[in-house]
């Protein structure tokens, strides 16, 4: 398996990123990335990916395109107004790089369609913005085991959440009478931060996906080594690609001399209805 004349042409500027580059741009070519929700959260995260060559996208929206979106949602134009997310935004997606494959699916998708979806990708990336969506996709990321790269804005404030088989899930962090009550519907929210927050997620998706399978085994036991009571440690450090940092969140800051994510790990939930071994037994 190599590169095409004109995909080394095209990713060229990546490709002189260090020894391993060509090895990095293969292994992406062959990811597939289920995104779901094609908001202010993931239309940047799906254009950064299929730019920078990734093999194939699952994109799932059941939305059309509201006037209030475009302040956020670059991939639509004001005359997309009233169209279907999902086709827009494949269609300005293939224009920009016609070589990743890409699945659409324009409706909001049961367990079993979406279950079926996510079993043949690498990795989920969970861009929704509503809590019923968000839970459903972190259920099924712990019945197949993928990894999910969840993201969060509301107002002025920005979560990411990098989950895996062996961390904490989505369920056992959130307050669901609270997490009802926050979206941007009701909340506001910054343009710039949300596509901020999507590009960090997108930057994170690229390190994991580009790494070796050497480099992600390492990086399983650093999301179990600090289990900390949620949002009560001091920020931990990581660095690239052998230290994704699963088993973490990212929560965002703008204090003196410091603008981006702090990261704090997390702790499962023994009663978590989702992943609890009270109720399930170890996963
Ligand atoms: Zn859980």
């Amino acid at each position: 398996m190599n590169l095409s004349d004109n995909e080394f042409i095209r990713y060229s500027r990546s490709l002189m990123l260090g020894d391993d580059a060509l090895e990095r741009q293969l292994r992406l070519r062959q990811a597939r990335v289920l995104v779901l929700g094609l908001g202010g959260l993931g239309c940047p995260v799906a254009s950064t990916l299929i730019s920078a060559g990734v093999g194939a996208l699952t994109l799932i929206d059941g939305d059309v395109v509201e006037l209030s979106n475009l302040p956020r949602q670059q991939l639509y134009q004001t005359n997309d107004v009233g169209k279907p997310k999902a086709k827009v935004a494949a269609a300005r997606l293939r224009q920009h790089n016609p070589h990743p494959q890409l699945q659409v699916l324009q409706c909001r998708l049961n367990d079993e369609a979406l279950r079926e979806a996510a079993e043949v990708c690498d990795v989920l990336v969970d861009c929704s913005d509503n809590l019923p969506t968000r839970l459903q996709l972190n259920r099924l990321a712990r019945e197949t085991g993928k990894p999910l790269f969840a993201g969060a804005v509301s107002g002025a404030s920005a979560q990411l959440y990098l989950l895996n088989r062996h961390s904490a899930c989505y369920q056992c962090l959130v307050d669901p009478d609270w997490q009802m009550l926050q979206n941007c519907r009701s909340m506001g929210v910054d343009p710039a931060l949300v596509t901020l927050t999507a590009q960090q997620l997108a930057w994170l998706l690229l390190q994991y996906l580009q790494a070796s399978a050497d480099q992600i085994a390492q990086a399983v036991p650093f999301g179990q080594a600090n289990q900390m009571p949620f949002g009560q440690a001091n920020p931990v450090p990581f660095g690239h690609d052998s230290s994704i940092p699963f088993g973490h969140y990212g929560r965002f800051a703008a204090t003196d001399y410091h603008i981006g994510f702090h990261w704090y790990p997390l702790q499962q939930n023994p009663d978590c209805a989702c992943c609890g071994t009270a109720q399930h037994g170890a996963f």
